[in-house]
């Protein structure tokens, strides 16, 4: 087995022993994306030299000498933070992010640009600006968005881990995707600072790795307060490896009905249940739970999301970020030719849709509406913690399907994030991690199917530890997809 397949519970264990050092797990991430990547399209970038020097500077920490991939969005000093637009083509970053300053701090090394939606827009990773990225399960098939570079290259054993981040989805669904562990913490949990921010209210940065150990250990390393971040708590960071120990026994697990209705591909549907029926032999009890809102948590988001998203994305004008258009005859132009020229379709539509929902004149009709039916979702899961530990799901309606399948339907695509996006509306946490597989009626090739669990704000602990559990008694984590 390569050093690149391994997870980083078992590197730690090698470097611990000194059989390996830091620089051969760098050179077999390396070797890996070299004869893998031109398939899959996961990463933008990968600088193995400068990498080699970090790990020169390493003095210890959880993850000493651990390599991990950074989602194109996330800054880290010296190195590119395009976007995966075109806008931010030139564009290096001048520090780095308090996650990855706090990755360096437990020793671990960022390594390689991942591949995203542009500006993290997008559920397939069909809008980035440079390239696609490939399902390491079947090639012809999306990885997930937005946070698919990151999803795949863990998937294909390209990377030990990776960071991505989540604002409607973007780490659960990929990770769901590809077949491997995505977690979303708490609003609030992992500091935002440095992250390029899509909707400040909803985006959060998290792991995407091979098990739910792996994402305790990352977690617990990018956690815990920031002055630079005032929306980031300073809650003290548990040992979240420490907290999976132990049985679920007794646990109460809430099944949404609203979850399990129209629209779920049957094969998913009958994985999730199956799962629940693991949890009760674990000895957790399923109950069902409403969470009466869900069915407006799609065009609630979207207009959130987009509102926040025209806001930020405004100062992306071609003056002081990245590409500037070349022949604009005054200031107007400038700022009119280098968006035109700079952003791509989707980004556009999500900054029209959300400048006309903030106008005078829809603003209450749209976005003071949204903001009134976001706080009665949050209520529907307050509601349902009260009786529950967690609540269990899908973390998607359907399958990965074919690039290009549904590039022509933004609303199908967007309808597909039902599941998803009222975590990050409610700012709770989710994990996602495979619960099975099922090979789709157009396609030979067998592609993972994710379940989801989600858990009151900050009880991340007990949200790993539920997956852990699942995960340990179950074999579909140790499943790879077969790659030359
Ligand atoms: N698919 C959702 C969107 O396109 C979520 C994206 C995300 O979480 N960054 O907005």
């Amino acid at each position: 087995m390569s050093l690149a397949s391994q997870t980083i519970k078992g590197l730690q264990t090698l470097l611990e022993k000194k059989e390996i050092q830091p620089k051969e797990i760098i050179d077999s991430v390396a070797e890996a994306a070299a004869v893998r990547d031109g398939a899959i399209g996961g990463y933008l970038g990968l600088d193995q030299e400068l990498a080699h020097r970090d790990a020169e500077e390493i003095s210890g920490g959880v993850l000493a000498g651990i390599p991990i991939g950074i989602k194109d969005l996330l800054n880290v000093k010296g190195q590119p933070c395009g976007c995966a637009s075109k806008i931010l083509s030139n564009y290096i970053a001048p520090y780095d992010a308090t996650s990855i300053a706090k990755l360096r701090a437990s020793g671990g090394i960022p390594f390689g640009r991942a591949n995203m939606d542009e500006f993290a827009m997008g559920s397939s990773n069909e809008n980035s600006s440079i390239k696609p990225v490939h399902n390491p399960w079947d090639l012809e098939r999306i990885p997930g968005g937005s946070s698919g570079g990151s999803a795949a290259i863990v998937a294909a054993d390209e990377a030990i881990a990776a960071l991505g981040s989540d604002t409607g989805g973007s780490i659960r669904q990929p990770a769901a995707f590809c077949g491997c562990v995505g977690l979303k913490p708490t609003y609030g949990r992992v500091s935002r600072f440095g992250l390029t921010a899509f909707a400040s209210s909803l985006d959060q940065i998290g792991p995407l790795t091979k098990t739910v150990e792996d994402a305790a250990i990352l977690l617990g390393a990018i956690s815990g307060g920031d002055k630079n971040d005032s929306t980031c708590l300073d809650e003290s960071v548990p040992d979240y490896v420490a907290d999976l120990q132990g049985d679920i026994k007794g646990m109460k697990l809430g099944m949404p009905k609203e979850f399990f209705g129209e629209g779920i591909d049957p094969a998913i549907r009958a994985s999730v249940e199956e799962a629940a029926k693991q949890f009760e032999s674990l000895g957790a009890e399923i109950v069902e739970v409403s969470l009466p809102h869900t069915e407006q948590a799609v065009a609630v988001y979207y207009i959130i999301a987009t509102a926040e998203a025209s806001a930020n994305l405004a100062r992306f004008d071609g003056v002081r970020y990245g590409y500037r258009a070349p022949d604009a005859e005054n200031l107007g132009e400038q700022y009119a030719k280098s968006r035109a020229q700079g952003f791509g379709n989707e980004v556009k539509l999500r900054i029209l849709l959300g400048t006309y929902v903030l106008s005078s004149g829809y603003y209450d009709a749209y976005y003071l509406r949204a903001q009134k039916l976001r706080t009665l979702i949050r209520q529907d899961f307050t509601s349902a913690f009260e009786t529950v530990d967690a609540i269990i799901g899908p973390v998607s309606p359907i399958a990965p399907f074919k690039i290009g399948e549904n590039a022509s339907d933004p609303l199908a695509m967007y309808l597909a994030d039902i599941y998803t996006i009222s975590a990050n509306l409610a700012g709770i946490c989710g994990l996602s991690l495979p619960c099975g597989y099922m090979t789709p009626s157009d396609g030979q090739r067998e592609l993972p199917i994710g379940l989801q669990i989600l858990g009151a704000p900050f009880d991340e602990g007990k949200v790993l530890k539920l997956g852990h559990n699942f995960e340990q008694s179950t074999e579909w984590h140790q499943r790879r997809p077969s790659l030359g």
